[in-house]
């Protein structure tokens, strides 16, 4: 059933960047060489299955571990493995296998028990080839099977939400993912999901604008009373976990923890028709299609790459490099800074944004409006100039300066929480139960206090020391709301996450 229109009060519409991606899918080469994260998504290090010296097919299963929660990980690419290291990858130290590769030929070895009728396959057959495939470990809450992929099994799945919403920036694009024979696959997928998780409700949260791609959902799930489409206002940050589930459910999400400990599953798009490719076509999850956006981004397409593919290797043509840029992977507002492109991507990687690098101190920048800039205060522009394409850069407001009390940091917070005076506590060494009783530990690291601060205080980093300083003192943020909620999968979760 479709849904009426949804939002959230608070947020921030970030519209007409410069820059995004075309919906068209480029497909790379095979790379000469791979290294692939024993650790990729949801759940812990698995365990290297091969030794240096090994042959190894594409697809082939070189690391899992079923005793704790995790997914197995493949090759991506036929060849021999040259070595397996320890190295640092995104601020975790984690273990990667590089593997030479030794064949240019597309081929993927498939995994055992697949069939196109997966209506025939029993749940047990369904859930293992969903978890050997890999793609169980995508997305917060993982996919629950019978074979510890998340903190839960699916028998304690209520609901089930399928987001494709795209409230950052930049974004893929929705229309790309569900084109032509994608969007009966989709079906297909979210079907099988369904099968295997019997006491959920499935929750389909999509753009409110993409129009066309909501009345085609809307035929095909005409006989499915199991499922509702909501259509959301693509307002930052709409994707994420604990805005979605509010949103969709009307219900308070345990902050600290993950959906999955009150029975919600979320996964994104990619998610779901990896399921379908894992079932119907017995296809491990080794590809990521990757979205390449910014000003300084010469190409600006989706790429279809292999998991344990070298950033450079991605990047070395499409990326502008005539002038300083910065390179951020999958949000531009909370995303890490890709500094090392001879690192690989994985399974989670869903955009990367180069924009360009802006160190120039501009006094009073905030007060010079202009159609190629984003701020706050200049949001009707876009409603003005809906052609005029901002171009976002590292020095969006200039330099900082003291707080004017003009309250968009609170305006736009999602969560309702005060960043201005929970900031100003923390720069003045208040570190006590008053930052509890604002709430300081519900803040969601959005990132959009910071954005559209006029004075470019660094708002986000000061509620991050908070938490940490009270951390320190003992108090842990899980306490605040376990009195509040029954949450499943505890141990679990502490497990994965390492709270
Ligand atoms: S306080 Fe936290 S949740 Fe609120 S806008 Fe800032 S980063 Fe986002
Ligand atoms: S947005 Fe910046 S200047 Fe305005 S109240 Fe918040 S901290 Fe102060």
């Amino acid at each position: 059933m479709l849904k009426p229109f949804r939002g959230f009060r608070g947020g921030y519409k970030f519209i007409n960047y410069d820059g995004p991606a075309a919906p068209v899918i480029v497909e790379d080469d095979i790379p000469s060489r791979v290294m692939i994260p024993l650790r990729q998504g949801f759940g812990q290090d698995v365990k290297p299955l091969v030794k240096k010296g090994d042959v190894v097919a594409a697809g082939q299963i070189i690391a899992r571990d079923d005793h704790t929660v995790s997914s197995p990980v493949h090759s991506s690419v036929n060849g021999i493995v040259e070595d397996i290291k320890r190295m640092n990858y995104f601020k975790r130290v984690v273990a990667m296998v590089v593997i030479c590769s030794q064949d240019p030929s597309k081929e993927i070895a498939r995994i055992p028990g697949y069939s196109a009728e997966w209506g025939k396959l029993s749940n047990e057959e369904i859930e293992k080839l969903i978890y050997l495939s890999g793609v169980s470990s995508l997305d917060r809450e993982g996919i629950p099977t019978r074979f510890k992929s998340s903190i839960i099994p699916p028998e304690d799945v209520k609901h089930l939400i399928i987001h494709g919403v795209g409230s950052e920036p930049y974004n893929i694009s929705l229309e790309l993912l569900l084109e032509g024979r994608r969007l009966l696959n989709f079906f297909e997928g979210v079907k099988i999901l369904k099968r295997i998780t019997p006491k959920s409700h499935v929750h389909l949260a999509v753009n409110g604008h993409s129009r066309r791609i909501i009345e085609q959902l809307v035929k095909l799930s005409s006989n499915m009373e199991w499922l509702d489409i909501y259509p959301l206002e693509p307002k930052y940050p709409q994707g994420y976990d604990e805005m979605l589930v509010p949103t969709i459910l009307n219900q308070k999400f345990p902050y600290g923890y993950s959906a999955a400990n009150i029975g919600v599953v979320i996964l994104n798009i990619q998610a779901v028709l990896g399921v379908y490719e894992a079932v119907t076509e017995g296809k491990p999850f080794i590809e990521r299609i990757v979205a390449l956006c910014g000003p300084s981004m010469k190409e600006h397409v989706h790429v279809k790459a292999r998991v344990g593919t070298a950033l450079g290797d991605i990047l070395s043509k499409r990326l502008d490099t005539s002038k300083p840029s910065r390179v951020v992977l999958n949000s531009l507002l909370t995303g890490v800074n890709l500094n090392d492109l001879t690192l690989p991507i994985d399974r989670t990687f869903s955009q990367i944004v180069a924009i360009p690098e802006n160190k120039d101190r501009e006094f009073l920048s905030f007060t010079r409006p202009g159609a190629g800039r984003d701020s706050y205060t200049r949001t009707f522009l876009a409603k003005f100039l809906p052609g005029a394409k901002k171009r976002p850069d590292t020095n969006q407001h200039g330099e900082e300066r003291p707080c004017v009390s003009c309250a968009f940091c609170e305006d736009v917070c999602p969560v309702r929480i005060i960043p201005h005076l929970l900031s100003k506590y923390v720069k003045r060494g208040i570190i006590d139960e008053t930052l509890m009783n604002y709430d300081i530990f519900n803040c969601i690291e959005c990132g959009l206090c910071s954005f559209v601060c006029p004075v470019k205080i660094p708002l986000l980093a000061h509620l991050k020391e908070g938490h940490e300083k009270l951390m320190q003192q003992g108090c842990d943020r899980t306490q605040c709301i376990l009195p509040y909620f029954d949450l499943k999968g505890i141990e679990e979760y502490r497990g994965v996450t390492k709270l």
